[in-house]
């Protein structure tokens, strides 16, 4: 089989990967380029192939960067199956149906302002498109195997990174025997509060890693949780609020998670909590009837814990506009807000209001990009410009580095040794060119097999 390099190379989004074999040809993650605008613009470049050749495509999870361009693909000629398992068919359709509504939005926006380099600006694709493709999805279980191709067959294993996430081990059937390709997609550290750890890529021919912190350890997760609960221990005491830009999905069960414990353990004191994300409340459904209807996804004690490990007694959702900008008037109370850099959203409000009291925090607990309000704050920034306005930076500032849900260097290595046997060929994607490059250089200097950071679009035999 020939593997092809469409995206996530040089970059931690875009996740694009065709399969091709004598009878046919796959995609395995159909993601979007996201971040500066000059990685942005990918979305817009002519799809490589044409759509209506693909004849299926696998999701290893429902992230944007992994799914979110299957609308365009569908639009513009796809029309086979689109493979992934149950949680990830069920939390896709949130994911999809927001990203339309704010192309759709950002367009209106331009329009209106004129602001576009285009006569008549179009979205990259609309609400029509991404219901066509929901209506694409076909959930598969987990350790379920499925033909593709005629050649090609395909099994689902959890990775251990949000709900739904797996990898994916392609094996096709040639005259001289069997060949294995395992796609990491995005691997779990094997510490989730809800999911097993990653399952190893046994016997694989050849692996694509993805290698986001490929480059560093975690920091110690004890020490960042209790500067945590001491960072959201002293603002509640002074009647501060504490304002939690948080990514929608799963980043937000798993503070609730670890808010819980902090309070059973008598470290943080009771108080509101408040969720103030349409996407993140329509995703904690799913994670909630998850733990209801105890998902074999879930761990053991997960499912034993129940209902109460994400449902504290004081959490309460703000649904409308008006329900957020209540909160601002408020004290004494975590408001946990997407999006998880502050760049837009209904978080960027909160931080309007609450970064000039003293009183307040701003805890950020996820990967900051460069340029991003998110990062200022994390770097000291005195002021930062919100909707046009300069607004001084008073309250406390944290960052908390024990949320990742992506393995670490030493984890990622790990992965792979589990696998029984060292691959002939490892392909290092989804990562900066410093993070792809350091781990390539461990994994030849530790495994002694070839190890390759791909060009985009470059195309190799398996
Ligand atoms: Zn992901």
């Amino acid at each position: 089989m020939k593997l092809t390099f469409l995206g996530a190379v040089g970059t931690v989004t875009g996740s694009r990967f065709a399969v091709s074999t004598p009878a046919g040809t796959v995609l395995v993650d159909c993601g979007l380029f996201q971040g500066p605008r000059q990685i942005r613009e990918r979305n817009w470049a002519d799809f490589p192939l044409n759509p209506a050749d693909i004849s299926a495509v696998v999701l290893t999870h429902a992230h944007l960067d992994h799914c979110g361009y299957v609308p365009a693909l569908v639009r513009d000629g796809f029309t086979g199956p689109i493979y992934c398992s149950p949680n990830t068919a069920r939390l896709v359709p949130i994911i999809l149906r927001d990203s339309a509504k704010l192309q759709e939005e950002d367009t209106a926006y331009a329009r209106r302002k004129g602001f576009s380099r285009h006569a008549e600006p179009k979205p990259l694709y609309d609400s029509i498109d991404a219901e066509a493709a929901i209506g694409l999805l076909v959930p598969r279980e987990f350790g379920d195997d499925f033909p593709l191709l005629d050649d090609l067959r395909c099994v689902l294993d959890p990775a251990g990174h949000i709900l739904g996430s797996s990898t994916t081990t392609l094996t096709e059937t040639t005259p001289e025997g069997q060949r294995r390709l395992v796609f990491s997609g995005d691997l779990g550290r094997g510490n989730h509060p809800l999911l097993d750890p990653p399952t190893p890529p046994v016997d694989a021919n050849a692996i694509v890693i993805e290698s986001t912190y490929g480059d560093r350890d975690h920091a110690d997760f004890d020490a960042e949780i209790d500067e945590m609960a001491t960072v959201i221990s002293r603002t509640l005491k002074r009647g501060g609020t504490v304002v939690i830009p948080a990514f929608a999905v799963d980043r937000t069960e798993v503070l609730l998670i670890t808010l819980r414990r902090l309070i059973d353990q008598h470290r943080i004191p009771l108080a509101p909590i408040y969720i103030d994300s349409p996407m993140a409340l329509a995703a904690l459904d799913i994670y909630r009837e998850a733990v209801e209807n105890a998902d074999p996804e879930l761990t053991t004690s997960a499912i034993a814990e129940g209902k109460a490990l994400i449902d504290l007694p004081t959490l309460r959702a703000a649904r409308t506009p008006e329900d957020s900008k209540e909160l601002d008037a408020g004290h004494s109370q975590i408001i946990i807000s997407a999006s998880g850099m502050g760049t837009g959203g209904r978080v960027t409000h909160h931080l309007k209001a609450f970064l000039p009291d003293p009183k307040s925090s701003v805890l950020l607990v996820g990967y900051q990009a460069a340029g991003t309000p998110g990062c200022m704050l994390a770097d000291g920034a005195e002021q930062i410009k919100i909707h046009g306005h300069y607004v001084p930076v008073r309250a406390e500032i944290a960052q908390i580095d024990a949320f990742s849900v992506h393995a670490d260097r030493s984890e990622l290595l790990a992965w792979i040794e589990a696998g029984r046997t060292t691959p002939g060929q490892i392909f290092i994607v989804h990562g900066e060119p410093d993070a792809a490059d350091a781990l390539a250089a461990q994994l030849r200097e530790e495994l002694h097999t070839a190890v390759v950071v791909p060009e985009p679009n470059e195309t190799v035999a398996i």
